[in-house]
């Protein structure tokens, strides 16, 4: 039979490797020539021009009109000598891709001629007609219009033959539309704070940036067999498929040498990245047959999130030069691991002090412990907030799964931080300290080794786990715009670190001295917080139960974590941070049901197609054979005879019948349920009712379609088998 599957195995089949063209030269050669960046600035720009971006990247700060004609200029000097004809502002609406609109330069002289025009403002600001990027209501249709304006923090780039300008999306009424906006303002409101508290410990610091290192896990598969699953296609995973009699049990795959399919797909794709100035830098294959993980080097946070996203396209189109398909989706096949994305968070100053790692004596050691426990905090009190970040449609399918972070918020400290931390508890008094107290409290402080990380590194089930010198976020998604998580984690710190100032700045002003009111401050903090460490085996049953005695919140359920957004202390970090305001916030999680709802609905309507028109038929071809057999038999042999032999026969007739009837049935069930649930308005409740009426239906059909597959003969079986799937690379 000449199914879609059958046409796919056989292209295959035909598959020669891509051969990779390595580069001529040296990395170092080639390194960032499609960036816009000092080197090329200072090449293209007048001194004033370039002194006017250097200034405005530095404090996020803004550029005149007639400053911004001139870096203009040099812009388009330089993009068009390097190939572009066109340009776009790139930009991060809240859906799950970047977004971008081109313009040619090509355009009319005075005179009539045609000319390369790229004016100052078309470079400072935009108005795309971007009218249906979710808005969350902010937008009305007869004000639709949104601004992108250029981020001088993040260079220019050029991709293809296109220039592109990072932006960041607001509305007509100067909403945030998109990540960056609040991430830009989360990252200023962690500096700040974070300057106010390094004041205690050292006067020269002035700038506190956040750094973040992400680490992209991504499956490969085959053009073809992806093409052949249109649950793949539609929905970014498989919505059926019975596991493969092998796929990770024998972790051949980790750390495995990496085929050689994979590893051209790998070098063109480091090429390019590398040429954009994306510092890759790690790849691996991942625990999952097909699955894979990049990383590069950590960066300033906005530019690594804005290379995250601009990697997460080039693999896309990649990709395609080599016949794969990068699947993101957090869990594109049930029963082996799903994919992540580990946000590796930390704070760095001007003075080149890294604030989570520990110092060299006492005083950087203290400051670096006075980081540690504020961040502890942040993350016990905001513990919900950073749930309602990362858990969606997608990513629910694998968090709480045993493979990933539990849907549990705690922190791993690893034992010499955490020895540290119960230290000072016992050692601090509650009065005054004495001088001996003090000299021998900074004594043990100052022992902390420097380098600790081979005994921090080791708690995999950890969500939260510092890991040396930085914190380890590890519960974001795969398809995931990493900026969610760093937006609440840095403005949870924020936050935190501003409470702590205020606390310890009242006990100074009571006359305690500095010491007296940070170890105090230190102390009463980490006894608070001291539910959300834990260095156990986060996967165990165990942990839930003694997650919940101490307290700490345990939601799966994506609609319930998303309403945690509006929540006092979630309002508390966001609003009165100055990161959203309270009208950005509410829209933000209407556009967060909204997606959720569209997602189930998506899936339930694509597993209904796929069961009704795909498998149910399949496996009725396939019974009537059997009928057809059992009747041959029966004209054949003696009644005694025909017994013995169809016996079994009979059995498979009526266990198909039973599975497709029961498809059917619940389908109508499933189509029934999103017709109720399409009649509520209210964003919350129709993503509860969805989570709750149509989402189960999705497990209940796939189990019998599974067992389908079992049964039906191969050669009928129209979509391609997980063992097809995903050992193909
Ligand atoms: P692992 O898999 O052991 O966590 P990887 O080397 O795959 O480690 O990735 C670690 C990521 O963390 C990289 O992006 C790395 O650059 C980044 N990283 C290292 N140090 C820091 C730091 N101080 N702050 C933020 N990110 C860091
Ligand atoms: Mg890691």
């Amino acid at each position: 039979m000449a199914t879609l599957r059958f046409h796919a195995l056989d292209e295959l089949l035909s598959r020669t490797p891509k051969e990779v063209k390595m580069p001529a030269g040296k990395v170092t050669d080639y390194y960032g020539e499609k960036v816009f960046n000092t080197d090329s600035m200072r090449k293209y720009l007048s001194k004033q021009s370039f002194a006017a971006v250097q200034a405005a990247s530095e404090t996020g700060g803004s550029i005149n009109r007639k400053m911004a004609d001139g870096v203009a200029l040099g812009m388009k000097a330089w993009a068009i000598e390097n190939g572009a004809t066109h340009y776009t502002h790139w930009f991060q609406p809240l859906t799950d891709a970047t977004a971008e609109k081109h313009d040619g330069f090509i355009d009319y002289a005075d005179d009539g001629s045609i000319i390369e025009n790229f004016a100052g403002k078309l470079l400072v600001q935009q108005e795309p007609d971007a009218s249906s990027f979710p808005s969350g209501g902010i937008r009305q249709t007869f004000e639709a219009r949104g601004y992108t304006a250029w981020d001088t923090s993040s260079p220019a780039f050029i991709v293809g033959t296109t220039l592109c300008i990072p932006t960041v999306f607001i509305s007509y009424t100067g909403e945030a539309l998109d990540y960056k906006t609040p991430l830009l303002k989360a990252l200023t409101a962690v500096d700040e704070a974070a300057v106010a508290v390094c004041q205690y410990f050292d006067k020269n610091v002035t700038r506190v940036h956040t750094i973040m290192g992400w680490e992209q896990e991504y499956f490969l598969i085959d053009e073809a067999l992806f093409k052949a699953r249109p649950d793949l296609v539609l929905t970014g995973r498989t919505l059926m498929g019975h596991s493969s009699s092998k796929d990770q049990q024998l972790d051949d795959h980790y750390f495995g040498s990496i085929p050689e399919r994979v590893s051209s797909f790998m070098i063109d794709l480091e090429i390019e990245a590398h040429k954009l100035g994306i510092p890759v830098k790690t790849r691996h294959n991942e625990v999952a047959p097909s699955q894979f993980e990049l990383a590069p080097i950590f960066e300033e946070a906005n530019l690594a999130n804005d290379h995250n996203q601009l990697i997460m396209d080039l693999m896309k189109r990649i990709a395609r030069r080599h016949k794969f398909t990068v699947l993101f989706h957090e869990k594109p096949f049930a029963g082996i691991n799903g994919s992540g994305k580990h946000n590796n968070w930390s704070l760095g100053t001007n003075t080149g002090v890294l604030l989570y790692a520990p110092g060299k004596n006492p005083k950087s050691n203290l400051q670096f412990i006075t980081f540690v426990v504020n961040t502890l905090m942040a993350v016990y009190k905001n513990q919900d907030l950073l749930r309602a970040a990362i858990l969606n449609a997608t990513n629910g399918h694998r968090l709480g799964a045993n493979e990933a972070p539990p849907a549990i918020i705690s922190a791993f400290l690893g034992t010499e931080v955490s020895a540290m931390l119960d230290k000072i508890v016992a050692e601090v008094p509650d009065s005054k300290m004495t001088p001996d107290q003090k000299t021998a409290l900074k004594l043990g402080i100052g022992r902390i080794p420097e380098i600790i990380l081979d005994s921090t590194d080791r708690n995999r089930t950890s969500p939260f786990a510092f890991t040396g010198n930085r914190f380890e976020f590890r519960a974001v998604g795969s398809s995931a715009n990493a900026a969610a998580s760093t937006t609440v984690l840095s403005a949870a710190v924020a936050a935190q670190l501003r409470d702590f100032k205020v606390e310890v700045d009242g006990l100074i002003e009571k006359g305690a001295s500095k010491d007296d009111a940070i170890f105090q401050t230190l102390k009463k903090i980490i006894i608070e917080c001291e539910p959300i460490r834990f260095s156990g085996d986060g996967y165990s049953e165990e942990w839930k139960a003694e997650a919940k005695k101490r307290g700490l919140t345990n939601i799966t359920n994506v609609p319930e974590s998303i309403s945690k957004y509006l929540e006092p202390t979630a309002k508390k970090t966001l609003i009165e941070g100055g990161i959203l305001s309270e009208k950005e916030l509410e829209a933000r999680v209407e556009v967060e049901y909204e997606k959720y709802v569209y997602k189930v609905q998506i899936e339930s309507r694509v597993l209904g197609d796929l069961a009704i028109n795909h498998i149910v038929p399949t496996a009725i071809h396939y019974q009537t054979r059997l009928i057809q057999n059992i009747q041959g038999l029966k004209d054949i042999f003696g009644e005694k005879e025909y017994k013995e032999m169809t016996g079994s026969r009979l059995e498979l007739i009526r266990e198909i019948s039973r599975h497709t009837s029961l498809i059917k049935s619940m389908r109508n069930e499933m189509i029934e349920a999103r017709k109720q649930c399409n009649k509520l308005d209210d964003g919350k409740e129709k993503a509860v009712a969805y989570s709750e009426k149509v989402s189960p239906y999705l497990d209940k059909i796939r189990y019998h379609i599974d067992k389908l597959e079992l049964i039906v003969d191969d050669e009928m079986w129209p979509l391609p088998k997980y063992r097809e799937l995903l050992f193909n690379c």
